[in-house]
């Protein structure tokens, strides 16, 4: 076969085109493998598409590559064919995607770290009686007596476990040949065989329904109420596949507070399983991703980027709470991670498997098409039933850190009956509005259109947008008035505030402020999960995936916001907050309640929280979307823009909306735009939009392809950029 000369390459840079570089002799051009590239005047690293003898260029005029980086493909073909499919329906970069699909680790010009480890084994002077040979060195003779025992060698891993400090009578022993190491490839992890908890009825229907379809490609939703069980329905499926010799991925929203999580599936599946989310560093998380890659770890368990961990026997992707909308990555690469799972489960025509208690209306709105299959779990497998929605009206009542009075009452009860209460409230920091009285002066961001939030433990002003933050200022900047005041109640002042009302039981805080320290985090979920009375506080990562049989009360501080949003998503969101908190409420054995204050019980949307079931709910929220034309009856594609000026960042808008209404068939979709975004500045950047809406997406991929080639070579001019946002969340 004819050597190739040429080949193009991906380069992970905000840019359409490809690029093409002469090969080096002999090189066999694998695509899917990191070169290093000579590019302007630096060099990136790029990774290879496809090859050929010819270029279309003329060939003295093509650059040569500089290095290659890897001996064999960190992109398989598969992957390589889903960042392609990525690319075009997500309107990315193709060079961008690929280098998301690779852990962090391989991005820049890194070799592979090596996979091998060491494994020690009896010496050729290994003694047939250690006992007297090594009478005064116990920690040596531990190891040796270890290492009898298990023929197959120890790893220094399992040391660790004999030893922290097993260094040194490891050194002493390979001095005397006692023993000594060679290198392994490391094994495939054996399954352990726990006793397994008793299936309900309903989940053993469920079982039997789905395991004859793991073969083929579904999409399956398993709607079942918050406690019923979908984690046990989980385990059993992953179960069956890794029998079966193939491996899953499986996706959770957050891994903060899943340590439970974590624990279970360590119980069931042993080593067998790879972990991989932002706490963890670079190379923890690439070595994860190795370990499912070379097969030694069946399962990836992992937030939204694990999805793109590689294997070539993959059976099975789990998502966990599908509605969850940390799924969705909003800036760089936009794509939606259940969307793209679905698309990667029919390209390997292998299932996936949603779970919620809460689905999204996209996900209940797909039921009716081919492959989508739903399957319900109606009870909780425990004594009670989740709590129905109790309204708390506080519109004529004085609020006492963020609480009512009755809301205080019954929190005092529950913890008096020894119950813990959680306390939902999706505001971090201490109050998020500071002003003057005398003029009137608010604290705003210098970057956002934003106000500062109080941060009192730290005594600083803080934008949650950008991150500026300033010390409190002694007096009025604008009138030198002493007194500054602050309004509204953040989770801060709250977990204050109940210390003081409720100092006989501990206030746990959890937010992004907290758990910073991942030592912190575990202290409080250490507390909650010995069941003594005690309150939780927090942000919606307490909202979610995690299962506490003491808690009996489950509140909801502040639920209006979401009443007079300008997003169409807000009545679902709220509806699903409201239905998740509840849901954390009385799991165990003893009944739970849930409370929700409001300004407005009689708004229709709290009415119905108050009395419908979340899928009466979602059927209603369903038809209003289907009414106005508004996703997932449409699709949405958003530009945005974000410039120094405003001025420019509309500029762009106009000029990419001049490109769209050249296409053939512009007149048949809706654009809205270009306006200023809601929030418009942002960071320091004016922001704008441009919104297309169609009910036939066949429509807008028609003008999109008509537009894109020119769109794509657009430049800001200045310092104006624009990206786009295919299934645009909010509009
Ligand atoms: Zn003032
Ligand atoms: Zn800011």
């Amino acid at each position: 076969m004819p050597q190739p000369r040429f080949a193009r390459f991906a380069i992970a840079l905000p840019l359409y085109r490809v690029f093409e570089y002469a090969l080096a002799e002999g090189d066999k051009a694998l695509p899917g493998t990191r070169y290093r590239l000579p590019f302007g005047n630096r060099s990136c690293t790029g990774i290879l598409l496809d090859s050929d003898r010819a270029s279309e260029f003329e060939p003295s005029k093509i650059k040569p590559v500089e290095q290659r980086l890897d001996d064999e493909a960190v992109i398989d073909a598969h992957m390589l064919e889903l960042a392609r499919w990525i690319a075009e329906y997500y309107l990315q970069p193709l060079g961008e995607v690929l280098f998301l699909c690779l852990p962090g680790y391989l991005r820049g010009a890194r070799t592979q770290a090596s996979t091998r480890v060491k494994r020690w084994k009896l010496g050729p002077a290994a003694s047939d009686d250690p006992e007297s040979l090594l009478r005064r060195s116990p920690r040596q003779l531990e190891i040796v007596q270890a290492l009898a025992a298990e023929p197959r060698g120890l790893t220094a891993l399992d040391f660790k476990v004999i030893n922290p400090d097993w260094h040194a009578p490891v050194a002493r022993l390979e001095q005397k040949n006692l023993i000594r190491f060679e290198w392994s490839e490391p094994e495939s992890a054996p399954l352990p065989s726990p006793i397994l908890p008793e299936l309900s009825h309903e989940q053993r229907q469920i079982l039997e329904r789905i395991e004859p379809q793991l073969e083929t490609f579904g999409a399956h939703l398993l709607d079942g109420i918050t406690g019923s069980g979908k984690t046990e329905v989980y385990l059993r499926l992953i179960r069956n596949r890794l029998d079966a010799g193939r491996q899953v991925i499986y996706l959770v929203p957050e891994i903060g507070l899943t340590s439970q999580l974590i624990e279970r599936i360590g119980e069931r599946f042993g080593e067998a399983y790879a972990i991989s989310h932002s706490g963890l560093s670079d190379l923890q998380r690439y070595r994860a991703w190795e370990r499912f890659r070379r097969g030694e770890a069946g399962i990836m368990l992992g937030t939204r980027s694990s999805l793109f961990a590689q294997s070539s026997r993959l059976g099975l992707i789990v998502i966990d709470e599908e509605h969850d909308h940390s799924y969705r990555q909003e800036d760089g690469v936009r794509y939606h991670a259940r969307d793209v799972a679905i698309k990667r489960a029919q390209m390997l025509n292998i299932p996936v498997l949603l779970g919620s208690a809460t689905p999204s209306l996209e996900s209940l709105n797909n039921l009716g098409r081919d492959h989508y299959h739903r399957y319900r779990l109606d009870a909780r497998p425990t004594a009670f039933a989740p709590p129905p929605l109790e309204l708390v009206d506080i519109s004529k009542s004085r609020l006492d850190s963020g609480c009512a009075a009755a809301t205080l009452e019954r929190i005092g009860q529950h913890l008096e009956r020894r119950g813990q209460v959680l306390i939902y409230l999706n505001r971090r920091g201490y109050a998020p509005i500071v002003l003057c009285h005398e003029c009137g002066w608010q604290a705003h961001c210098f970057n956002c259109d934003a106000r500062l939030t109080l941060h009192q433990s730290v005594s600083s002003l803080i934008c949650h947008h950008c991150g500026f933050n300033r010390g409190l200022p002694e007096a009025c900047p604008e009138c030198g008035q002493v007194e500054i005041r602050h309004y509204g109640i953040g989770t801060e002042q709250l977990e204050q505030g109940l210390g003081q009302r409720f100092p006989e039981v501990p206030v746990l805080r959890i937010d992004r402020d907290v758990i910073a320290s991942r030592e912190a985090l575990k202290q409080r979920l250490q507390t909650l999960a010995g069941g003594e009375p005690c309150i939780l506080v927090g942000t919606q990562m307490i909202a979610k995936g995690h299962d506490y049989p003491a808690i009996s009360l489950a509140v909801v501080l502040d639920a209006d916001q979401a009443l007079f949003s300008a997003s169409y998503r807000a009545s679902e969101r709220l509806a699903q907050t409201l239905f998740q908190v509840a849901g954390r409420s009385g799991r165990g054995d003893r009944e739970g309640e849930a409370l929700v204050q409001t300004r407005f019980p009689q708004h229709p949307l709290m009415q119905a929280l108050r009395r419908k079931t979340y899928r009466d709910i979602a059927a209603g929220l369903l038809q209003e979307r289907q009414s106005y034309g508004f996703p997932p009856f449409a699709r949405a594609v958003m530009f945005r823009a974000d410039a120094v000026e405003l001025e420019q960042a509309m500029r762009l808008l106009e000029k990419i909306r001049d490109e769209l209404a050249a296409a053939r068939e512009y007149s048949r979709l809706s654009c809205i735009g270009p306006l200023p975004a809601l929030m418009t500045r942002r960071i320091g950047r004016y922001r704008a939009q441009l919104c297309l809406l169609a009910v036939d997406f066949r429509v807008l991929r028609s003008v999109l392809n008509d537009a894109m080639p020119a769109i794509e070579t657009l430049a800001g001019g200045g310092r104006a950029s624009w990206s786009v946002d295919v299934d645009a969340y909010d509009l």
